[in-house]
């Protein structure tokens, strides 16, 4: 009799795990109604062996001996196989609060860019690209950089094997571009730039974008009104823009553009040194050499070219104190820009 009461027990057992299949809870609910230690089934199994007859008892305790250690595997078998399935996800715990995808945001220098990009396509430039790493031609000589030229120096200038160079400007687009391309030239040309260089205003590598017109009859007029035109919708149309004479190998005339101080409005403050000014853009009309080196016919043709830092207009526009900060990768800064489209 006693031994059938342990055999149904068994029965009981094998058909409560089976409905609980690999759901945890469930499991840990059998265990509690069979092995649970204050009132599982195999505890009063345990006490119904005292109030056996004398010679039962034997077979009895070793049947039920037999019974917990098979309750007792099969448990942990079932536990086992639970925890598995969960980390499967087959057990969806529907509490869970959802993932929500990370969107990212654009960085202050591709909202600048594409900002500027637009506003050139819209006075009927195109967008022109070029190479990283470059060749002498390009990046100085044809550019009208005497070959003991400062900029050549291995203080500013990241030479690679085989007399390749990383660009120290995006002018070489510029040559690229006359070399292949007929007047009338209209170009926008942004990107990455490297020089050896590393404090708070420069990085070793930084972005600028420049731009450049050539065809018949194109004047300093024609640069002045351009170049007022991009700030007043850059920035805003009140803006102050003023243009100071300059040097630079590859223009002549040349100019430094500046623009009202964006902090102090003109008033003078720290920034700008109390001159209410802060430069933004070199300019100037293409040299008449750098022409010919890209066989341009320079009675015939005129031309101007202006660039900026691409960093140094992000900064102004977005207010960011340092320009390392723009490249160390910090999501604190990055995630203000989540929303910004462009
Ligand atoms: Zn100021």
């Amino acid at each position: 009799m006693a031994l059938e009461t342990l055999e149904r027990a068994r029965q009981e057992f094998l058909a409560a795990l089976a409905e609980a299949g690999s759901d945890p809870a469930r499991v840990e609910t059998v265990r509690v109604r069979f092995a649970g230690r204050r009132s599982g089934l195999l505890r009063d199994l345990e006490d119904a062996l005292k109030l056996l007859p004398r010679e039962e008892k034997p077979s009895y305790g070793k049947a039920l001996n037999e019974l917990k250690k098979f309750i007792e595997e099969r448990l942990a078998a079932a536990h086992r196989a639970a925890a598995d399935a969960s980390k499967r996800g087959e057990v969806a715990d529907v509490t869970l609060p959802g993932r929500r995808p990370a969107l990212g945001a654009y960085h202050p220098v591709t909202l600048v860019r594409r900002e500027i990009e637009e506003i050139f396509l819209r006075m009927g430039y195109s967008v022109a690209d070029g190479p990283e790493a470059e060749d002498d031609w390009h990046n100085f000589e044809a550019l009208n950089f005497p070959p003991d030229h400062p900029a050549r120096d291995t203080q500013d200038t990241f030479f690679l094997k085989g007399g390749m160079l990383l660009r120290t400007h995006t002018s070489p687009v510029q040559i690229r571009t006359m070399e292949t391309t007929p007047p009338p030239i209209r170009v926008i040309i942004p990107g990455r730039v490297y020089r050896c260089d590393s404090d708070l205003r420069h990085t070793p590598m930084f972005h600028q974008v420049e731009g450049l017109v050539v065809d018949e009859g194109i004047t300093f007029g024609h640069l002045k009104a351009t170049l007022e035109a991009f700030v007043h919708v850059l920035f805003d149309p009140e803006m102050g823009v003023r243009f100071r004479p300059s040097f630079f190998p590859f223009t002549e005339p040349s100019a430094e553009v500046d623009i009202t101080c964006v902090f102090c409005r003109g008033k003078g403050c720290a920034v700008c040194t109390g001159s209410g000014w802060m430069e933004i853009l070199g300019a100037g009309m293409v040299d008449p050499r750098v022409f010919r080196f890209c066989n341009v016919d320079p009675a015939r043709y005129t031309g101007f070219a202006f660039g900026c830092g691409l960093d140094r207009v992000a900064m102004l526009k977005y207010g960011i104190p340092d320009l390392r900060m723009q490249f160390s990768g910090d999501e604190r800064l990055l995630r203000q820009f989540e929303g910004i489209r462009r």
